[in-house]
Protein backbone atom coordinates (compact mmCIF):
# COMPACT_ATOMS: atom_id res chain seq x y z
CA UNK A 1 0.00 0.00 0.00
CA UNK A 2 0.93 3.26 -1.01
CA UNK A 3 1.32 5.91 1.61
CA UNK A 4 0.72 9.43 -0.13
CA UNK A 5 2.17 11.77 2.49
CA UNK A 6 5.39 9.96 2.34
CA UNK A 7 6.22 8.69 -0.97
CA UNK A 8 9.72 8.54 -0.79
CA UNK A 9 10.93 7.02 2.75
CA UNK A 10 14.02 5.13 3.28
CA UNK A 11 14.04 1.40 3.22
CA UNK A 12 14.19 0.53 7.35
CA UNK A 13 17.27 -1.08 7.06
CA UNK A 14 19.00 0.96 5.20
CA UNK A 15 21.31 3.33 6.38
CA UNK A 16 23.11 6.73 4.62
CA UNK A 17 26.17 6.99 6.50
CA UNK A 18 29.48 8.88 5.48
CA UNK A 19 32.08 6.71 4.64
CA UNK A 20 35.16 8.64 4.05
CA UNK A 21 37.96 7.59 1.10
CA UNK A 22 41.28 8.23 2.22
CA UNK A 23 45.01 8.07 0.20
CA UNK A 24 48.35 7.29 1.89
CA UNK A 25 49.38 10.48 3.74
CA UNK A 26 52.81 9.69 3.32
CA UNK A 27 54.17 9.67 7.25
CA UNK A 28 55.26 6.80 9.47
CA UNK A 29 52.57 6.29 11.85
CA UNK A 30 52.14 4.04 14.84
CA UNK A 31 49.02 2.72 16.04
CA UNK A 32 48.75 4.46 18.80
CA UNK A 33 49.43 8.42 17.29
CA UNK A 34 46.33 10.02 17.95
CA UNK A 35 44.17 10.48 14.88
CA UNK A 36 45.47 7.81 13.64
CA UNK A 37 43.23 5.04 11.65
CA UNK A 38 43.98 2.22 9.82
CA UNK A 39 42.32 1.91 6.44
CA UNK A 40 42.00 -1.14 3.93
CA UNK A 41 44.62 -1.27 1.56
CA UNK A 42 47.08 1.56 2.80
CA UNK A 43 47.28 0.54 6.55
CA UNK A 44 47.89 3.93 9.36
CA UNK A 45 46.86 7.24 7.61
CA UNK A 46 46.23 10.04 9.69
CA UNK A 47 44.00 13.37 8.51
CA UNK A 48 46.47 14.58 5.89
CA UNK A 49 45.20 11.63 3.81
CA UNK A 50 41.54 12.49 3.66
CA UNK A 51 40.21 12.95 -0.15
CA UNK A 52 36.55 13.29 0.30
CA UNK A 53 33.62 11.51 1.35
CA UNK A 54 30.81 9.08 -0.45
CA UNK A 55 28.04 7.35 1.00
CA UNK A 56 28.31 3.77 2.52
CA UNK A 57 25.34 2.73 1.22
CA UNK A 58 24.98 4.31 -2.26
CA UNK A 59 28.85 4.31 -3.31
CA UNK A 60 30.20 1.74 -1.23
CA UNK A 61 27.16 -0.73 -1.27
CA UNK A 62 27.42 -1.22 2.11
CA UNK A 63 31.52 -1.55 2.55
CA UNK A 64 31.25 -4.30 -1.00
CA UNK A 65 33.71 -1.46 -2.66
CA UNK A 66 33.06 2.09 -4.16
CA UNK A 67 31.56 1.61 -7.66
CA UNK A 68 33.19 2.66 -10.43
CA UNK A 69 30.57 5.83 -11.49
CA UNK A 70 31.66 6.99 -8.08
CA UNK A 71 34.97 6.67 -8.49
CA UNK A 72 35.12 8.97 -11.64
CA UNK A 73 32.53 11.33 -10.04
CA UNK A 74 31.97 11.78 -6.56
CA UNK A 75 31.07 15.59 -6.45
CA UNK A 76 27.43 14.58 -4.99
CA UNK A 77 28.13 11.63 -3.14
CA UNK A 78 27.93 13.18 0.09
CA UNK A 79 25.30 14.25 1.49
CA UNK A 80 23.77 11.49 -0.49
CA UNK A 81 20.43 11.78 -3.08
CA UNK A 82 18.16 10.21 -0.46
CA UNK A 83 19.65 11.99 2.44
CA UNK A 84 19.68 15.58 0.74
CA UNK A 85 15.23 14.78 0.00
CA UNK A 86 14.89 13.91 3.24
CA UNK A 87 16.03 17.37 4.20
CA UNK A 88 14.12 19.13 1.91
CA UNK A 89 10.99 17.37 2.67
CA UNK A 90 11.95 18.64 6.05
CA UNK A 91 11.90 22.06 5.48
CA UNK A 92 8.84 21.58 3.24
CA UNK A 93 7.18 20.65 6.01
CA UNK A 94 8.24 23.38 8.67
CA UNK A 95 7.21 25.58 6.34
CA UNK A 96 4.00 24.09 6.24
CA UNK A 97 3.59 23.71 9.90
CA UNK A 98 4.31 27.43 9.94
CA UNK A 99 1.70 28.27 7.50
CA UNK A 100 -0.75 26.34 9.29
CA UNK A 101 0.37 27.94 12.53
CA UNK A 102 -0.02 31.62 11.24
CA UNK A 103 -3.22 30.86 9.94
CA UNK A 104 -4.85 29.44 13.08
CA UNK A 105 -4.81 25.83 12.07
CA UNK A 106 -4.09 23.64 15.22
CA UNK A 107 -5.17 20.65 14.20
CA UNK A 108 -2.92 20.62 10.37
CA UNK A 109 -0.27 22.42 12.65
CA UNK A 110 -0.07 19.69 15.13
CA UNK A 111 -0.06 17.28 11.99
CA UNK A 112 2.93 19.00 9.82
CA UNK A 113 4.86 19.55 12.70
CA UNK A 114 4.70 15.81 13.92
CA UNK A 115 5.53 15.16 10.36
CA UNK A 116 8.35 16.68 10.93
CA UNK A 117 9.62 15.95 13.83
CA UNK A 118 8.81 11.91 12.43
CA UNK A 119 11.44 13.13 9.17
CA UNK A 120 13.88 14.66 11.69
CA UNK A 121 14.00 10.91 13.73
CA UNK A 122 14.92 9.34 10.38
CA UNK A 123 17.31 11.95 9.32
CA UNK A 124 18.95 11.36 12.74
CA UNK A 125 18.84 7.49 12.21
CA UNK A 126 21.96 8.14 9.41
CA UNK A 127 23.87 10.78 11.80
CA UNK A 128 26.98 9.47 13.14
CA UNK A 129 26.63 9.15 17.04
CA UNK A 130 29.01 11.58 18.81
CA UNK A 131 32.32 9.96 19.06
CA UNK A 132 33.22 9.31 22.63
CA UNK A 133 36.57 7.02 22.22
CA UNK A 134 35.75 4.95 19.05
CA UNK A 135 38.54 3.14 18.02
CA UNK A 136 37.75 0.63 14.83
CA UNK A 137 34.17 0.30 13.57
CA UNK A 138 34.65 -2.18 11.64
ZN1 LIG B 1 49.94 10.92 8.37
ZN1 LIG C 1 23.18 7.23 0.46
ZN1 LIG D 1 29.40 8.15 -4.87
Amino acid sequence: MLDQAHPTRIPAGEVHSEYRIYKPCGHQHAPTDAGVQEVDDIGLVCADGYEYSICWTCCASGGAGQTEECVDGHADCWPCRPLRSLAHRISVTHQRAALAMTSGDTPLWAARANEAAELYRELVRHLPTPATEETDHG
